[in-house]
């Protein structure tokens, strides 16, 4: 299991040593190092298939970065095993009952505070700092913005603390990387008719943006 609070300050630990830093004291985007680079488990690691359709990788940056909630169960299982199976439950769904090429989103995080590459490619395009792969989690914003699907369901409860640390140290490094703007986290409801990411987890947007904003400056 991801320990939340400890994950979150090792990895800025590390950050701090190992990025760049500029005259105005923010961090330079795509200058981590491998070191420092939070654990994302793979599309090879959890057993992804293969995608049904060749996917469209774009030679440019990521600008936005989109919060989703799967609209999921919100197990207690908070296991790694479960995470991996709740990855492969979404790319069949996507891929079987949506008939989109593999799995929509970019990347997960489950309630246990795993997180996983969604769609093939996203993981060494967010390593790149430079390219990404063409999503299928939210039309208008497929080219130019990360989709990162949250197991669960918040609409009347919050996140488990583990998920909610998780997803700060994913969108802090998401943006280092990219070099996104934290007022370009997100909510899908902001581009699509829609409730997701859920109503509680939509009002928690300008706080994950804070504590990302704050995450980039330790
Ligand atoms: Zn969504």
């Amino acid at each position: 299991m991801d320990l939340g609070h400890l994950d979150r300050r090792s990895f800025l630990r590390g950050a701090a040593l190992v990025t760049g830093v500029g005259a105005a004291g923010l961090l330079l985007p795509g200058t981590a190092g491998a070191a420092t680079a939070p654990r994302i488990y793979s599309c090879a690691e959890w057993g992804a298939r293969s995608p049904a359709d060749p996917l469209v990788t774009l030679d440019h940056k990521a600008d936005r970065i989109l919060i989703h909630h799967i609209a999921s169960a919100n197990s207690t299982d908070y296991s790694l095993a479960h995470a991996f199976q709740v990855a492969r439950d979404d790319q069949a769904d996507h891929i079987d009952n949506n008939g989109w090429s593999d799995t929509g989103q970019h990347f997960t995080v489950s309630r246990g505070g795993y997180r996983l590459e969604g769609r093939h490619g996203s993981l060494d395009g967010l390593k790149s700092g430079t390219r990404m792969i063409r999503g299928a989690h939210c039309p208008g914003q497929n080219d130019n913005a990360i989709g990162i699907e949250n197991e669960g369901l918040y609409s009347t409860v919050e996140p488990p603390a583990a998920q909610w640390n998780s997803l700060v140290v994913f969108c802090a490094y998401a943006c280092r990387q990219y070099g996104i703007d934290v007022a370009e986290i997100k909510g899908h409801r902001d581009f699509y008719n829609t409730e997701c990411p859920g109503e509680r987890l939509y009002a928690k947007l300008p706080q994950l943006r804070k504590e990302v904003a704050a995450a980039l400056k330790s």
